[in-house]
């Protein structure tokens, strides 16, 4: 593999990687292979974007901490909603989607915990069974008192394969 930067030959490691690439700041994936080139340049292995990105975005509604805009878009994309479909699945207006996503406003306790639910009940239905999850506690632990989201580690080593390859969390 060369390096797309430069040309040179890549050589491999394994380690963390922050994954910003995902459009979320909060991201780190912990024993994955990586490319690195001396010219700085960095890449993941990654052996299915669409399970990592499924399990990104669980990590996401499962987190003690509120959503963040960034996390609202990337769940909402993973949903392969748009903008204006969700607003209308919420029943509020599409402006608020934006505000939420950009971080102009909080989305609030009821739309966040509804839109965890959303989300793990869609995996359910496309998965054709129940996630073993329980729910309220989850919701009971919402921590509210801060808007910076906790980080979200992915062991790569430790995913099982059908996360990765096969129909992702089924
Ligand atoms: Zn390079």
């Amino acid at each position: 593999m060369f390096c797309p930067n430069c040309g040179l030959k890549m050589r491999q490691t394994k380690g963390s990687y922050h994954y910003t690439e995902s459009g979320l700041s909060n991201v780190v994936l912990t024993g994955v292979t990586i490319r690195v080139c001396s010219c700085g340049e960095k890449m993941p292995v990654i052996p299915s974007i669409e399970g990592l990105h499924r399990a990104i975005a669980m990590g996401i509604v499962k987190s003690k901490t509120p959503l963040t805009g960034e996390g609202i878009r990337f769940v909402r994309k993973e949903m392969q909603l748009k903008a204006v479909d969700l607003a209308r699945l919420l029943s509020v207006n599409k402006v608020s989607i934006s505000r939420w996503e950009s971080g102009k406003e909080p989305i609030g306790h009821a739309n966040d915990k509804l839109m965890r639910l959303f989300f793990m009940r869609e995996m359910e239905e496309e998965c054709k069974q129940m996630l073993r999850y329980e729910v309220r506690p989850l919701l009971e632990n919402i921590s509210y008192k801060t808007y910076k989201a906790a980080q979200i580690k992915i062991p790569m080593d430790k995913l099982k394969t059908g996360a990765l390859t096969g129909p992702p969390l089924c």
